[in-house]
């Protein structure tokens, strides 16, 4: 387990994570994930009630590559970036492996429906339990829904702090399920939003690309750049740290 900005996050890889909520699943019992980018850290700084709401989590992962650098800097040990894409992908892989149920929440009407679609073609063994857009203003139905169908898996794709709040508040209500907040996941897996190329994947640079295909993100950079700043004091406080044990030696 390793910390940043008083968040304990996994810090396995993203297969032993994988296999972890297997296990879970197998057990059928309720869980809740959160994966983590500098956005959701930010957010949880200045709003008490999130900071809640991510502290029921029973697992938080470092989706974005900002909180894994983040983490090197403090000396917090994290095995590698767990990104929420990647986890649901595999879930859905051993999911239609064992005929298990996927609820899915959040996008756009027409993302969703292209997901959906596309999910029946790939994953012919996977029960949809039902889905539902994520432009909602009560969630009764939703609720009443997954109360009744049972999903093993809920995805929550409603964007941070909405999704992590979602889940939090309304977790209790259900018997079972691993819930877990997917941020624009469907909009990729629809294929409304392409994911970065991997060749800016692999050089750490796909939310440039995200903030280059998406303008209205903007906003993105001057949380990244709050993050950067927060991180480097974070870092000084521990260099001082260390030199006066160093001094009282
Ligand atoms: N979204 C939603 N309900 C809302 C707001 C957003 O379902 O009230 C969806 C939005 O359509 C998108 C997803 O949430 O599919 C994630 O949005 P964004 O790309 O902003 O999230 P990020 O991946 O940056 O956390």
């Amino acid at each position: 387990m390793s910390t940043l900005f008083g968040i304990n996050f996994y810090s396995g890889s993203k297969q032993s994570f994988v296999e972890l909520l297997n296990q879970h699943l197998s057990k059928e019992e309720r869980k809740f994930v959160v994966t983590a980018n500098p956005e959701i850290l930010i957010h949880s700084l200045g709003d008490a009630s999130y900071k809640t709401a991510i502290s029921k989590a029973n697992y938080v992962v470092a989706d974005g590559i900002g909180v894994v650098k983040a983490m090197d800097l403090l000396k917090e040990s994290v095995n590698e970036r767990v990104t929420g894409i990647d986890v649901m992908q595999d879930l859905l892989e051993s999911a239609n492996h064992k005929k298990l149920s996927v609820y899915f929440l959040g996008a756009s009407e027409r993302s969703i429906n292209k997901m959906v679609d596309r999910i029946y073609e790939r994953y012919a063994d996977l029960q949809v339990a039902g889905f539902h857009h994520g432009f909602f203003t009560d969630s009764e139905k939703i609720i009443e829904e997954i109360q009744i169908q049972k999903p093993d898996l809920i995805f929550a794709a409603l964007g941070a702090p909405k999704q992590e709040a979602w889940i939090a508040n309304n977790m209790s209500k259900f018997d079972k399920g691993i819930f877990i907040g997917v941020g624009g996941s469907f909009d990729v897996l629809s294929g409304v939003q392409r994911r970065s190329p991997r060749v800016l994947q692999n050089m750490h640079l796909e939310w440039l690309y995200r903030i280059s295909t998406r303008p209205h993100k903007l906003k993105k950079i001057q949380v990244l750049t709050l993050f950067s700043i927060l991180t480097i004091k974070e870092y000084i406080h521990m260099i001082l740290l260390k030199d006066t044990r160093v001094e009282d030696n």
